[in-house]
């Protein structure tokens, strides 16, 4: 498709990288094979040296990978995009192509529970350390500054206590001290639609595409988004040797057909999750709501400045103790006991006992992740549903 960047955000996600066939399909069809049969031994030999493009080996790329990663390179306005069989995937394959033993990574104090697993308990057996530090004060960050530095990794809105952290300002910091170090972000909470980090100068992002990339719940998917250059080196080594996590072509289906409607999708996640922000702050039973759309939350005005909308994401502690919230979230009839976030359907997740059990108690306080905290991710129901739920459960723990 001509001129990809001057089309809407709504005409990218529904056209680039469709693959037009002679059947004169709508849909790109599923391209489920293995491997592509090379007209010669001479042209298999070119395609592996580079001489000539086109297919190999469907862990190496495949239409169907190709065209959920042009629409994904498209919308977060980067050169190119890589495909992953997860999240976790993705993050991995990223890290493993930036670092070898001996390198740095300074990343934030709150991260999804397996991301710090992997830089905490996984990376550190290979020799690469990660400092964990509060990205917030800037000035000191900057001070963790080393010249052993190579990765610089951060989510935000941050899993699951919705911390923000400045992508301009901490680009900008990190690229004055030295412009080679990698500036990668998490924008799984927020999906292109809400915030593109590449804009605001990070030099890569990451999703975990199971979210609102795919949105519906069945598909477990990631990407990388960065240059040509270094989507080239994830695919060729951090993704086909080093992790091996690739896509399958049915699930990139999925995720093309999700992306047509991100935007909508979005637009109702917000909405919905203002009004039950909104609802929870007012109701007796709540001691705190992290929700970045609250304009007493820490985050705010940088929220409003590097976001489209505050995203669909919210968490709150209650003044009732740990047990006795649980036992009243048994009774939730709409909303679902569920982890993963993103989906159609309200889900609702104790974030010490689940998403983030990696951490110890000692490191869920250094996170600032209370023993309490419940995060919700609001769904596309009918807002009046959803707060009628959580309303009847709620109302039982005020006495
Ligand atoms: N990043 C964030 C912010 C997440 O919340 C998750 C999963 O919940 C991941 C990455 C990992 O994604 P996946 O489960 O697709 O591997």
């Amino acid at each position: 498709m001509e001129n990809k960047q001057k089309l809407g955000f709504a005409t990218r996600q529904i056209h680039v990288g469709k693959i037009k066939d002679a059947s004169g399909a709508l849909c790109t069809p599923i391209y489920q094979t293995s491997t592509f049969e090379f007209e010669t031994v001479q042209q298999g030999g070119a395609r592996f040296a580079g001489e000539e493009p086109g297919y190999i080996y469907s862990r190496l790329s495949n239409p169907s990978l190709t065209q959920a990663e042009e629409k994904l390179a498209s919308l977060e306005n980067g050169e190119a995009a890589l495909a992953a069989a997860s999240g976790m995937g993705a993050i991995s394959a990223a890290l493993w192509t930036s670092v070898v033993a001996g390198d740095e990574i300074l990343a934030s104090d709150t991260l999804y529970g397996c991301t710090f697993s992997l830089l905490c308990h996984g990376m550190t057996k290979f020799g690469v350390d990660t400092k964990f530090i509060d990205m917030v004060n800037l000035e000191n960050f900057q001070k963790h500054l080393t010249p052993k530095t190579k990765v610089i990794y951060f989510e935000t809105p941050c899993n699951p206590t919705l911390k923000i952290l400045d992508i301009k300002a901490i680009a900008e910091t990190v690229h004055k001290y030295n412009p080679s170090i990698r500036v990668i972000v998490d924008n799984t909470f927020c999906s292109p639609y809400l915030q593109r980090p590449l804009e605001l100068g990070a030099d890569v992002v990451v999703h975990s595409a199971t979210k609102y990339i795919n949105g519906h719940g069945d598909v477990i998917a990631g990407f990388i988004v960065g240059t040509a250059e270094f989507i080239g080196q994830c695919r060729t080594f951090g993704l086909k040797d080093m992790t091996g996590a690739v896509l399958s072509p049915f699930d990139a289906f999925l995720i093309a057909r999700g992306l047509k409607t991100l935007d909508i999708r979005m637009e109702r996640h917000c909405s919905n999750a203002r009004k039950v922000a909104e609802f929870l702050y007012s109701h007796p039973a709540v001691d705190k709501v992290y929700y970045p759309g609250l304009p007493d939350f820490k985050g705010y005005e940088v929220a409003r400045k590097q976001m489209k909308d505050f995203g669909g994401m919210l968490s709150i502690e209650l003044k009732a103790g740990r047990d006795e919230v649980a036992n009243a979230l048994n009774s939730l009839r709409l909303c679902t006991i569920a982890v993963s976030l993103g989906d159609a359907e309200t889900l609702v997740e104790h974030a010490a006992s689940m998403t983030h059990s990696t951490y110890t108690p000692e490191e869920l306080a250094a996170a600032g992740i209370s023993e309490g905290l419940v995060r919700i991710s609001v769904g596309l129901e009918d807002p009046d549903d959803i707060i009628a739920d959580l309303k009847s459960v709620l109302d039982t723990l005020v006495s």
